[in-house]
């Protein structure tokens, strides 16, 4: 139920953990973090209750790298779980994706991946969302932007995601339909923070972008927000200074 993402040049852990805390207060059965260290592998970390579990679980891990996403889940589509919880990791364990929300569709798909090879661990509506892009930038030799629009355009539900590939560690794509999702914008575009609302991004900066519906935004270290919709045609972001005591 909450999403919180850090790409920049601080350690992302501290970042992410702060976040989820800062989000508690929405109610969550679970909570998981994703980073990427400096040696281009992700660490994934998954607990079932407190944010306060998967600091325990994490306290003689690898938490270390500047780009991570985590999350704080209120199950809809399978138990509360290590397994269910987020993120979700994809077949060739290349990607790891957050969601927000209910993919309605997701057993049509579930259906159509697993003739293309696709297993799954969990049994979440979200981790076809994961494959799908997967399979979109494989299939189609597509960026993870652009997978990620192909992905959704094919998805009916509601949905916040952050999505985060261990091959392109300066970004994170960002999309949302019907669940919030805030970009916060550090100086000169060297840092960008993600939340499901403003509270976790207040300390950091001021300056944000909340995405509208039917939006993927692609959040490169020392780039501009770029963002298309599922028409893939370009919006212009609407950078708006957040002022929250
Ligand atoms: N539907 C997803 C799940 O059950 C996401 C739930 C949420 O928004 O936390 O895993």
């Amino acid at each position: 139920c909450g999403i919180v993402g850090y790409i920049g040049f601080r350690d992302a852990y501290p970042i992410l953990i702060q976040g989820l805390k800062r989000l508690e207060y929405r109610g969550y059965d679970s909570a998981g973090v994703a980073l990427i260290n400096n040696e281009g592998v992700m660490n994934v970390y998954k607990e079932k209750g407190k944010v306060s579990n998967l600091e325990a679980l994490t306290s003689q891990r690898d938490i270390s790298g500047q780009i991570g996403i985590a999350h704080t889940r209120w199950a809809t589509h399978g138990e509360p779980s290590a397994i269910n919880a987020h993120p979700h990791v994809s077949q060739s364990g290349r990607l790891a994706l957050v969601h927000n929300g209910i993919i309605e569709n997701y057993s049509n798909l579930k259906i159509l991946l697993e003739k293309e090879g696709y297993t799954f661990k969990s049994s979440t509506d979200t981790e076809v969302l994961v494959q799908l892009i997967e399979y979109m930038q494989k299939k189609y030799d597509k960026s993870l932007e652009n997978a990620t629009i192909m992905a959704l355009r094919m998805v009916v539900g509601a949905y916040a995601i952050a999505v985060i590939d261990k091959n392109c560690p300066d970004k994170i794509v960002v999309a949302r339909k019907s669940s919030p999702l805030v970009i916060g914008i550090g100086a000169d575009h060297k840092e960008f923070f993600i939340a499901s609302d403003a509270l976790p991004i207040v300390e950091y900066t001021k300056q944000m972008v909340y995405l509208n519906d039917n939006e993927v935004a692609l959040l490169k270290i020392g780039k501009k927000i770029e963002i298309n919709n599922l028409n893939y045609e370009d919006i212009t972001p609407e950078v708006k200074e957040v002022n929250i005591s």
